[in-house]
């Protein structure tokens, strides 16, 4: 890491801050993010004010990459020596091929959010779930609980194979399409000690009184479809459950808002991704940011949209 400037600990948030910046160097460090559509992607603002709030030297740049430009951008991104990147939908999957090698969460998911120069070695890393696990354990601890969770995507996924590595008793995973929910299930009654099945998705699913933990990681209530709503029986979420969602935007969905009407305890998708991009600012830059900047600025921007 380079940084220049003038340096003291701030012993609240127990972080290092670099009230001024004295550089002749005018070369940023440069991370960013591969994604289509890209534009309505908030990182880059959440990104950019940690590493202005703690005078990192790093750029952050919010790249429009198709499926057929992925290579390329890989290859742009090597050659002029950036420090790493995101990569979100469509390129989870497919960039793996691009890598030298995979984290050892990633490579259970299967799926790559975050790319991590090591010497010369491109490494894949997943900081999705492991981002949702550590909002989540600041309400309550993972271990041996029984979770519902909806969705069996990307976002699923990662949440998923985190919870089952932080020691969950149990997850009923409930989708749309079987077939995707399916390979969710073996994948976590093969290779991870918690007991995962299936349950097929019909009118007004009712949540097992038995769950802990209920967690929303499909993409129903995302900007702009916000009034869109699970396909759930409300009554069945009770109080002493916690109630998670995995959409940031908008910051406070409709499930989080029944949920908290009902009494229950929330985790918000806004904490996951805030959470996951201090972890993957700390593989690039070595430095835990404050998260609160980060929050903050999501806050704006994105209340911002939901205005517009
Ligand atoms: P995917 O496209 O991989 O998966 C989408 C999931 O949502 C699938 O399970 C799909 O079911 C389900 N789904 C979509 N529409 C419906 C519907 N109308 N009815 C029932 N099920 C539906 O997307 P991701 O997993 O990558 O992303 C999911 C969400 O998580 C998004 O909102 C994304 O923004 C959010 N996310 C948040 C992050 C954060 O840091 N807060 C990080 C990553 C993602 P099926 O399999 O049947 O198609």
């Amino acid at each position: 890491m380079r940084v220049n400037g003038w340096v003291r600990i701030n012993q609240k948030h127990k972080v290092i801050v670099i009230s001024m910046i004295k550089t002749t160097d005018f070369l940023p460090q440069i991370t960013g993010s591969f994604a289509q559509p890209a534009a309505e992607n908030p990182t880059v603002a959440m990104v950019e004010a940690a590493y202005q709030h703690h005078g990192l030297h790093f750029r952050y740049l919010n790249c429009e990459v198709s499926p057929k430009n992925l290579e390329a951008a890989v290859k742009g991104a090597k050659a002029m020596g950036w420090t790493g990147f995101n990569c979100s939908i469509p390129h989870k999957v497919s960039i793996i091929k691009y890598l030298d090698g995979l984290g050892e969460s990633a490579q259970l998911i299967g799926a790559v959010n975050t790319v991590v120069r090591k010497n010369d070695q491109w490494i894949g890393e997943n900081t999705d779930g492991q981002g949702f696990v550590q909002a989540l354990k600041k309400v309550i601890s993972p271990k041996g609980k029984n979770i519902t969770l909806f969705g069996a995507g990307g976002a699923a996924r990662a949440v998923a194979v985190e919870l089952a590595l932080a020691g969950v008793s149990s997850i009923i995973i409930v989708n749309r399409s079987e077939d995707r929910a399916e390979v969710l299930v073996d994948l976590l009654n093969k290779k991870t000690e918690t007991t995962a099945v299936y349950h097929s998705w019909g009118t007004n699913y009712f949540i097992k009184a038995t769950t802990d933990i209920v967690i929303n990681a499909t993409s129903i209530g995302l900007y702009p479809n916000i009034e869109e709503e699970l396909n759930i029986d409300f009554k069945s979420i009770k109080s002493d459950m916690v109630v998670a969602d995995g959409v940031h935007n908008p910051p406070e969905t409709h499930f989080i808002r029944a949920a908290k009407v009902m009494g229950c305890k929330t985790v918000s998708g806004l904490e996951m991704l805030v959470n996951q991009g201090v972890i993957g600012i700390k593989y690039w830059t070595g430095i835990n940011v404050n998260p609160i900047i980060m929050h903050d600025i999501l806050r704006k921007v994105l209340a911002m949209d939901t205005e517009n």
